[in-house]
């Protein structure tokens, strides 16, 4: 399956100026993945150009003509200026320089395209459709302008014939669109700095708007005045189809429904006639909207409402929104990307809904001087409902400070809280200290950088009398490999939502990358723990000492005919489980259709022997290869596994120290429609069986006799909570972080459950998920 091939029309070799943006670092995964040769640069190395690095991509450091080496197309970003050497360089040689949208222009031309515009939104709303076509095994190409956690990434080539981009409207970048699919999800003043006024950014809408394809769909939210208006003055070559919460619109929803365990459910209707009832996991309000202008462009594009409702709850939501970063010392830490007012007053207003009780402090850090200014009345008011504020300065982006007004300003107009000023992160850190205390909730606000110091603030509240050991030649040996983050919260990597810092946090990209970390890790004598999907796992609040690789080694090879009539493939052991059922199901391959909805990585379902509605991936395995405790890599017959009931020779400590490389299993040829139609099958029982909310599957296993979920029910713990940690009223074996659950609340929820069926029944359940970190001991 892994044949080379380029992007039609886009030559072998390509340099990208200013590499480590979100929509240029996008770019060049989609293109490395195509099998182009592709270099860039950028002032500074990043993670995000480390990881770059990590996929073959030629990375380097500062603008020098010489970087353009041999490359036969330049593309840059909206900020590059003309007289960038390497640009400069490119015209001299008469080398063809597009930048970043007009690439992406020439992406969409090969496809159906879908483009999402919008002030607020569109990220998620991207994020949403992207994740849906992959998750119904349509193989999109996609460029997010920010992770997707459930695909954790925010780009991928696809060989399906659809591409979902994001259409930023910064640099006016979303004119050079002219998609099949246009959505706007709303229109505000934003971006002021670049159009002046209001009207100018209105007129770059309608021309967005009118610029998508005769025959196309022009998907637009009417809950928006602005919006409402453009559409007022008509002309488009698409056909409009409209959508709303508050007012009457070709899509809607109703009965908008808060789930217990966080997320929301509604019915939507098309043009009045209801067309089923849908779920989501995002518990603002105006997601539901972004949910309908997803499902609006999953229609245009020919997603059948059943292939919508059973994938679109499996989204989680892009980074950085209303997301946990960890909890220490009693004080919950969170995070949100939110930067304009608008988006700030939702995610206060959100935040005091969901933390009634608690005092709630934030960091915000504005992004652009020029912002300060433009919305400036909006920033007076946005912050009311917080108990306390500090503003950190402003994070510049691509402004001089003279284009506004700097954040000791700012915080000097909000009095709702008094704001106060903090000129660094490590001022805003023992402010927080001084001011937290347990049970209080921290917020840091902002589409900066201003991320990196929920982490800081976690570390200094944990930073007990302990002392840590010290990682940092290890480090400096893995970052010869991958990028390297310290003090990652965990929480950002499983699928509960919970989970204290891992000291060393890196990405394998490939199994060669995987095997040489572990490798490196030994000579350390350094503990490690490889994490595939974090979906079977409860990570303690204290985190992981020592390395935790996120494995993303996903690459899949096949099929060798094995002579039998049966077809062996081999798949890196990050390579998602699921994707793999679902995409050899379509082309036709049978055996795994049973794992289409099982979320983890493949390594994962080696090590649990995962397995559902009868079938296990014993059944179809081969072998595997391992890297062993002194390094060395082995070939393992499945047969020596020791494959059981959700265990193995990994769960029974035998392989304590062994990782999983890749493996290699034999399916067999059958009708891709009928698989697809098995597939299908299995999607619509899980999904009526399964409670939505952050979860990790089964939490027990089965015994001989009884099914978990009916002992815990006959102890009458159906919906039983603790803190945030929620045994689910539909399905008593799973257990929901309805909110910001900690581990400690979880693992004391287990507990009670397994004392309760003890001592009413006399059966010790057994954990199907794995407690790992500090402070478990099991
Ligand atoms: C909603 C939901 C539904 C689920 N349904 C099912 C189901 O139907 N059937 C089922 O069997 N499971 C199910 N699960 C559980 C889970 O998806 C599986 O157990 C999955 O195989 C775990 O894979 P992972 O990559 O997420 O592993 P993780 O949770 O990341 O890791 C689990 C353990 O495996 C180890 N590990 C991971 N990769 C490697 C490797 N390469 N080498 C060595 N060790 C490794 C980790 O170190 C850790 O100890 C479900 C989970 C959820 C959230």
């Amino acid at each position: 399956m892994t044949e080379e091939r380029l992007m039609p029309g886009i030559p072998r070799r390509v340099h990208l100026i200013g590499l480590g943006g979100v929509h240029l670092s996008g770019i060049a995964k989609v293109l490395a993945a195509w099998g182009h040769q592709v270099s860039g640069s950028d002032m500074q190395t990043s993670p995000t150009t480390d990881a770059l690095a990590s996929i073959g991509v030629t990375v380097f450091e500062g603008h020098k003509a010489e970087h353009i080496r041999d490359a036969e197309l330049v593309v840059t970003t909206s900020a590059a200026k003309p007289d960038n050497p390497e640009l400069v360089e490119a015209h001299a040689r008469g080398i063809p320089a597009l930048k970043r949208h007009e690439f992406i222009a020439k992406m969409l031309e090969s496809k159906t395209s879908v483009c999402v515009a919008g002030t607020h939104g569109k990220t998620t709303t991207t994020g949403m459709i992207a994740s849906m076509l992959v998750r119904a095994g349509r193989a999109p190409t996609y460029l997010v302008g920010g992770d997707v956690l459930d695909l954790g990434t925010n780009a991928e080539p696809g060989d399906g014939d659809v591409i979902v981009v994001e259409a930023d409207e910064y640099d006016r970048a979303f004119l050079a669109y002219a998609p099949n699919v246009g959505v706007v999800t709303n229109v505000e003043p934003d971006h002021l700095d670049i159009y002046g006024t209001f009207a100018e950014l209105s007129a770059a809408f309608r021309q967005f708007m009118s610029q998508v394809k005769v025959g196309g769909t022009i998907i637009a939210c009417v809950d928006s005045a602005r919006v409402r208006e453009l559409l007022d003055e008509g002309g488009f070559a698409g056909n409009v189809e409209t959508y709303a919460l508050d007012r009457n619109a070709d899509w809607n929803a109703r009965d908008i429904e808060a789930l217990a365990e966080g997320g929301q459910r509604f019915e939507v209707l098309h043009r009045g006639e209801p067309v089923g009832i849908f779920e989501i996991k995002m518990s603002i309000r105006h997601d539901v909207a972004n949910a309908l202008a997803a499902i609006a462009a999953g229609h245009a594009v020919g997603m059948t409402f059943d292939e919508m409702r059973l994938t679109l709850p499996n989204y989680a939501g892009a980074r950085r929104r209303f997301e946990l970063v960890g909890e220490a010392s009693g004080v919950t830490v969170m995070d949100d990307y939110a930067h304009h007012p608008t988006e700030v007053a939702d995610t206060v207003a959100t935040a005091r809904q969901r933390f009634t009780d608690r005092r709630i402090v934030a960091c915000f850090q504005p992004h652009t001087y020029s912002r300060s200014v433009y919305l400036l009345e909006g920033f007076r008011t946005c912050f009311r409902g917080l108990d306390e504020l500090l503003v950190l300065a402003t994070y510049a982006a691509r402004e001089p400070e003279s284009a506004g007004m700097d954040a000791r300003a700012l915080a000097g107009e909000i009095q709702e809280p008094n704001a106060r000023f903090v000129a660094t992160f490590e001022e805003a850190v023992d402010l927080a200290v001084e001011m937290l205390g347990p049970g209080d909730v921290f917020f840091t606000i902002g589409a900066g950088d201003v991320e990196e110091l929920g982490p800081m603030l976690l570390e200094r509240l944990s930073r007990d009398k302990q002392t840590r050991t010290d990682y940092s030649d290890l480090a400096r040996a893995i970052a010869e490999i991958t990028d390297v983050r310290e003090h990652e919260p965990l929480s950002r990597h499983t699928t509960f939502g919970i989970g204290g810092p891992a000291d060393i946090y890196v990405v394998a990209k490939n199994s060669d990358d995987l095997a040489d970390i572990v490798i490196r890790c030994r000579e350390h004598d350094a503990p490690v723990f490889v994490l595939g999907s974090g979906s079977n796992i409860l990570v303690s609040d204290k985190g992981i000492r020592g390395v935790v690789i996120e494995n993303r080694a996903r690459a899949v090879t096949g099929p060798e005919p094995d002579g039998e009539g049966g077809f062996r493939f081999r798949a890196e052991s990050g390579a998602s489980f699921a994707s793999i059922a679902r995409n050899f199901a379509r082309h036709g391959y049978g055996g795994l259709e049973w794992a289409s909805g099982i979320p983890g990585t493949l390594g994962g379902a080696v090590v649990f022997n995962a397995g559902a509605y009868g079938g296990c991936l014993g059944d179809v395995l081969d072998s595997i290869r391992v890297v062993n405790g002194t390094g060395a890599v082995k070939q393992v017959a499945a047969a020596d596994l020791d494959l059981v009931y959700r265990g193995s020779s990994f769960t029974k400590s035998q392989y304590e120290h062994r990782v999983v490389i890749d493996a290699e299993f034999t399916l067999w040829p059958g009708d891709d429609s009928e698989l697809m139609q098995r597939v299908r099958q299995l999607d619509q029982k899980r999904l009526a069986a399964q409670p939505r909310g952050r979860n990790a599957g089964s939490i027990f296993k089965n015994t001989p006799q009884h099914p978990a979920w009916r002992l815990i029910d006959q102890v009458g713990l159906r919906g039983h909570r603790i803190g945030d940690a929620m045994i689910s009223e539909q399905h008593c074996n799973f257990f929901i972080n309805a909110g910001a659950a900690t581990a400690t609340d979880m693992k004391a929820l287990i507990d009670l459950a397994r004392d309760r069926v003890r001592e009413q029944f006399g059966v010790e359940l057994e954990l199907e998920v794995s407690l790992v970190g500090e402070g478990f001991d099991e």
